[in-house]
């Protein structure tokens, strides 16, 4: 372990983060194996993967020819492909924000993970220890919360997530890794829900949209209120819900409903109506052509 260095990574869901995060990665010449299910996986050819590739061309340094970039990620599939996890230094789970469904997946994949290999979640906010259920005592050491912001590629800052169970040492090796080879910013945070950045940020939002819909506010203003005139244009509330995905959205907001009960401020954690009804009508923001605004 002391000569721990990461040359290959596994990023499980190739979805808003998977796929950016993937990219990421390869930015900095770090080969990719990308799984998603059977038949929703991309290929550098098409989907999601391309635009992730898309977006490489904005990243600073300089990222590579767009074809060496394809070669450098590997998509794969849960049914077909575990094989390939075996010589990934580093696994990343990004799929949907269920707690059941990652518990799910995790059967599946650790037993193909390798013994020296650092696991990590990069939910928005599931209680860690509850996401390590279930792992053995040697595998719960080498596993941890890495929360990555949405756009990866702009944001600076990473949430690292310890449980009381991870190894120390499996820290500092993917701090060095965020930091030295990503670029980023990390911050450890507690096994809190939703950390330090959602449990602040998702509050504000959610006690924004409310206000909004008791005073009839439109989102154009709520937009201009918490966004543009603040001189964040792409930042406003619902412009920010949007990028984030509805569903996700929703789903940080149970985490909060479960484990906050008792939290005073825990009337602020209900689901807005506005939220509940374009989740109910599939309109999950950016990711599928329209939330809050039709095009984003
Ligand atoms: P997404 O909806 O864009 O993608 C979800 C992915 O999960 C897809 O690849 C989908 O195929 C896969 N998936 C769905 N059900 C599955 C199942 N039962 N088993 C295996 N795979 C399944 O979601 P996302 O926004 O990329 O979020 C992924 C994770 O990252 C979540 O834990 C989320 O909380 C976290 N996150 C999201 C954001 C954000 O702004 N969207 C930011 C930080 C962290």
């Amino acid at each position: 372990m002391s000569n721990f260095s990461v040359k290959k990574v596994a990023v499980l869901g190739a979805g808003v983060m998977g796929a950016q995060i993937a990219a990421h990665c390869v930015n900095a010449k770090v080969q990719v194996v990308l799984f998603d299910l059977p038949g929703k996986e991309g290929t550098p050819k098409n989907g999601i993967v391309l635009k992730a590739i898309e977006g490489l061309k904005k990243l600073s340094p300089a990222p590579l020819g767009d074809k060496e970039d394809a070669a450098l990620i590997q998509v794969a599939n849960y049914e077909d492909n575990l094989d390939q996890l075996a010589d990934c230094d580093l696994i990343i789970e990004a799929i949907a924000e269920r707690l059941d469904w990652k518990h799910d997946l995790y059967k599946k994949v650790a037993p193909h993970i390798g013994q020296n290999a650092i696991f990590a979640s990069n939910t928005s906010g599931l209680p860690i220890h509850q996401l390590a259920e279930g792992f053995d005592a040697d595998l719960k050491a080498r596993f941890c919360g890495v929360h990555f912001f949405n756009p990866p590629r702009y944001m600076h800052l990473v949430e690292l997530i310890p449980t009381e169970a991870t190894r120390p040492e499996i820290l500092d090796q993917l701090e060095t890794f965020l930091t030295s080879v990503l670029g980023k910013g990390v911050v450890r945070a507690k096994d809190t829900p939703n950390f330090i950045a959602n449990r602040v940020g998702i509050f504000g939002m959610l006690a924004t949209i409310h206000q909004a819909e008791k005073f009839g506010l439109s989102v154009d203003v709520v937009d201009d209120l918490t966004g543009a005139k603040l001189g964040r244009a792409k930042s406003g509330t619902f412009r920010t819900a949007d990028v984030v995905g509805l569903d996700t959205m929703g789903h940080v907001i149970k985490t909060m409903q479960d484990n906050l009960k008792d939290d005073p401020f825990a009337a602020v954690y209900k689901t807005p109506d506005v939220l509940a009804k374009l989740i109910e009508k599939g309109a999950l923001g950016q990711k599928a052509g329209g939330g809050f605004y039709k095009k984003v």
